[in-house]
């Protein structure tokens, strides 16, 4: 893995006193190796190793780095202006309604992201409207008819029967009787690009001029994927690119290297099967994930929408009173799990490698363990927890079909969540983080 690799170089770094062309030149070949290796692009790959010398060599280094430091800082920097710098939102100019069309491979998960964005439009105050353009693969518009209803967005009844360039211009139709404002247009894959696929693309995309054109791509494929965004853009000039199953083990190859070939921009990632796994990109948070540092914004950011500051307010409020209770403890678990799944989170965080997250013993079931038993408790019980003793413990199991080793589990991880929460100040972020029981 990249950021493992890097690390290694780093770390070589860190003893040296001073940053010498010697040792840039030494750790500079382990960085170019490491890239290689990630399947970043080779001509990105020079690229950055001689840009990254200059800067080095140059006069944007500071004195209170270490040399180690100063690398990485350096990298991390070329790093971040190689993706784009900014974070780059989605175009909803041109016609009305908006349309934004989905192309790529099969199986690079185009379905599956229009259900993503569709949730990411709607809590972004627009009202999505989904279009099964892919009559071929057997049970490829059900697939998108299941997921807008699980997330409940209206979806263009489609069918096989119909050719697509007509279902499109039917579905603005529909999208404006519905009063939506934003077409996700969910296009046929194909295994490999050919002509018929690349000719009915352009086809949707001269009767309906869509906003904006978006390459869904497969981040695992790594320099294929880039391979596939350039030939994507020479037919379609797209808007952008979203790299999908970047939460699998994927080098980071693709994501460092799609911008800097193409010239497009990344402007989400896929981040697991789930349709609230989608992330919006941004290249300095790209960064500091691939040299491992962790990607502290995006969890910060996760966790804001899930918790209410108000309510996290409240429960600070109550701490220092001494009132926090087990339903508050409740409360807590239930807003970190509607972030997603625990892993998906925990592996944002700095100092997390994924292979320590694989080794850690985290089960999303753990919260459906602890609900149950804080649910078998009474009141008094959920308000006191120091009357919860043998007999009481006993009962709280058998009701919650788990075992006394798991209440007292439960009770442990609640008073210590309880000293840890007293500890910190406004917001609670830190203290749920803390708080989960592990
Ligand atoms: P399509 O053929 O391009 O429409 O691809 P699908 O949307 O059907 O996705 C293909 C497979 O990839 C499905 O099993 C998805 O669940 C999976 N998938 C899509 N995006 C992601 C992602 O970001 N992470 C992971 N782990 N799996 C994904
Ligand atoms: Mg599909």
């Amino acid at each position: 893995n990249l950021s493992d690799k890097l690390n290694a170089v780093f770390k070589k770094l860190k003893g040296r006193g001073t940053l010498t062309e010697k040792n840039i030149e030494e750790g500079l070949k382990q960085v170019r190796l490491a890239l290689l290796e990630a399947d970043v692009n080779y001509r990105v790959a020079k690229k950055v190793i001689s840009d990254i010398k200059e800067r080095a060599l140059g006069q944007d280094v500071m004195d209170s780095l270490t040399p180690g430091q100063q690398i990485v800082k350096i990298v991390y920097d070329e790093f971040t202006t190689m993706m784009g710098d900014e974070h780059e939102a989605l175009n909803f100019g041109g016609a009305t309604p908006a349309s934004i069309m989905l192309v790529g491979l099969q199986g690079s998960g185009k379905t599956t992201t229009a259900g993503k964005l569709a949730l990411f439009l709607r809590k972004n105050g627009r009202k999505p409207y989904l279009v099964p353009v892919d009559v071929y693969r057997p049970a490829a518009i059900e697939q998108l008819q299941k997921l807008g209803s699980q997330i409940g967005v209206p979806v263009f009844p489609s069918t096989a029967q119909m050719a697509p360039v007509d279902i499109c211009t039917e579905a603005v139709r529909s999208a404006i009787n519905e009063g939506c404002d934003t077409l996700l247009i969910d296009t046929a894959g194909r295994l490999h690009i050919d002509e018929e696929l690349m000719a009915e693309l352009e086809a949707i995309k001269k009767s309906i001029k869509p906003s904006e054109i978006l390459l869904v791509a497969d981040a695992m494929t790594g320099q294929d994927a880039v391979n596939i965004a350039e030939s994507f853009d020479k037919r379609l000039n797209l808007g952008g690119v979203i790299l999908s199953k970047m939460d699998g083990d994927a080098r980071g190859g693709a994501a460092l290297s799609i911008k800097a070939v193409t010239g497009k921009p990344l402007k989400f990632i896929g981040v697991g099967e789930k349709t609230t796994a989608l992330e919006p990109f941004y290249p300095d948070r790209m960064a500091s994930r691939i040299l491992g540092m962790g990607d502290t914004l995006s969890f910060i950011e996760k966790a804001q929408e899930a918790v209410d500051i108000k309510k996290a307010e409240e429960l600070e409020k109550k701490l220092r009173k001494n009132q926090f209770t087990l339903e508050d403890f409740m409360d807590q678990i239930s807003s970190v799990r509607k972030m997603g799944s625990i892993k998906e989170l925990i592996g944002m965080l700095p100092g997390i490698n994924k292979k320590q997250l694989a080794g850690m013993n985290i089960d999303d079931r753990e919260f459906v363990r602890i609900e149950a038993i804080i649910n078998s408790m009474t009141p008094q019980e959920r308000r006191d927890h120091a009357i919860i003793k043998g007999s009481r413990k006993k009962r709280i199991a058998m009701g919650s079909g788990t075992t006394v080793q798991d209440v007292n589990k439960l009770l442990k991880s609640y008073t210590q969540a309880m000293k840890v929460v007293k500890k910190f100040n406004k917001g609670g972020l830190r203290s749920l983080k803390n708080m989960l029981p592990f």
